[in-house]
């Protein structure tokens, strides 16, 4: 059943990037797959997937040991600065960086480690209280001090829209944080640039596609409804 609802996003990833004139290729599905068993991750595997978002360090700490390599794992949840040492050697990419004081942990222990750490600054594209992330106007501030940190290397934006049923009225979020992205570049250093625009989940991914979205992150669409 998860290879099959691997091959339909699929289908639905080609469609909408075919409807809004991108290339399929240039979208990645990140695996949601918090509160999902080992088992059913080595299923997406078999069928493909290759990157998974987990929002626990302990829970990801776990899998990542029984799963061993053939995956990459990115921390889409939000991180505690105590975590920060620990999630290191864990993930290729943190998504979820909602502060200067988080962005300065990551440089710290990843410089430590000698590693740079792929990051996507995350803004909260709704204003809603139970969302992390920057405010909008903020983060052209927060990108510019991160840029002269070592260690942590920002790759672009993630955002969650606020949930609506109809997922059309979403569409104005994931333009905001498309025009955003765009707006702060104009204002960066030409070697900083902002690829990656995590947006898009099970319910509207598609519509995050057709407004630009590089990363979509899908977590019941492909395993189903969490318990
Ligand atoms: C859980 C989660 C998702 C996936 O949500 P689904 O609706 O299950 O696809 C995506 N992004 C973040 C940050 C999440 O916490």
């Amino acid at each position: 059943m998860i290879a099959e609802n691997i091959a339909r996003i699929r289908e639905r990833v080609f469609t909408s990037a075919s409807r809004a004139g991108r290339n399929p290729q240039e979208i990645t599905v990140v695996a949601v797959s918090k509160k999902v068993g080992v088992a059913q991750i080595r299923e997406a595997v078999d069928a493909g997937l290759n990157i998974f978002g987990e929002n626990y360090v302990q829970e990801a700490k776990e899998k990542i040991s029984q799963l061993g390599e053939g995956a990459m794992w990115h921390m889409i949840g939000r991180l505690q600065t105590n975590k920060v040492k620990h999630s290191i050697p864990l993930f290729s990419m943190i998504q979820s960086i909602g502060s200067l004081h988080l962005a300065e942990e990551v440089s710290l222990r990843a410089g430590a480690a000698g590693k740079t750490m792929d990051v996507l600054i995350q803004v909260n594209i709704g204003e809603e209280t139970s969302k992390g992330g920057v405010g909008s106007d903020q983060v052209l501030s927060l990108l510019g001090a991160v840029s002269s940190l070592q260690g942590i290397r920002v790759r672009g934006l993630m955002g969650m829209a606020p949930y609506f049923l109809d997922s059309e009225r979403v569409r104005p979020y994931f333009q905001k944080l498309r025009h955003l992205r765009d707006t702060i570049l104009q204002y960066l250093p030409e070697n900083i640039s902002l690829p990656h625009l995590s947006m898009g989940m099970s319910g509207d991914f598609e519509v995050a596609i057709e407004e630009g979205a590089t990363m979509v992150r899908i977590g019941t669409a492909i395993f189903g409804e969490r318990t």
